[in-house]
């Protein structure tokens, strides 16, 4: 039985607890002799290869993945937080527009559109009459039209939210 390279090579390195059956076979064997010196001669050859400096650092690949990976639910949670932040400055905005629009639901529901367009246009009157304000030439149909919009907009970033939430927790269970 001749020597296979997994030996040869196991020699080479000093890590093999069959050393001197190895080199009981090298003495007595030509053939294997041959194949050793030749590996030997080409280990020789690769160590005196100079090192090569590689273009560019892989090992910061690595580094900035396995930051990536720490760093991603702390983004996510940043996302949420702005969401959040704007769905609340989308609520304060339309607060004003809710209070003046809720109480015209009931009118609305015994009357015609059209008196609820005119009483929601008496309380804009009202409101500016009472607060001392300056007239702004403004419709009452563009100010119903916008609280609405608002309250939708509301609405979504709530549902985004509770959405976002839900899935940022199955994402760290
Ligand atoms: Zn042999």
């Amino acid at each position: 039985m001749h020597l296979t390279d997994e030996q040869l090579n196991e020699y080479l390195d000093n890590e093999t607890n069959e050393r001197e059956q190895i080199e009981l076979h090298l003495h007595s064997c030509n053939e294997c002799n041959a194949r050793f010196s030749d590996l030997q001669n080409l280990f020789l050859e690769l160590d005196s290869l100079p090192d090569l400096q590689l273009t560019r650092d892989l090992s910061t690949r690595f580094a900035t993945k396995g930051q990536l990976t720490l760093q991603l639910p702390h983004w996510l949670t940043l996302t949420v937080f702005a969401q959040a932040a704007l769905a609340l400055i989308a609520l304060i905005i339309s607060i004003p527009f809710i209070t003046t629009y809720i109480p015209q639901i009931d009118v609305a529901s015994l009357t015609s559109p059209l008196f609820e367009i005119q009483s929601l246009w008496n309380t804009w009157l009202d409101s500016l009459s009472t607060l001392q304000l300056p007239t702004i030439p403004e419709l009452p149909i563009p100010v119903l039209e916008m609280s609405s919009l608002l309250l939708a907009l509301a609405g979504i970033f709530v549902i985004w939210i509770f959405g976002n939430g839900l899935l940022l927790r199955n994402q760290i269970r």
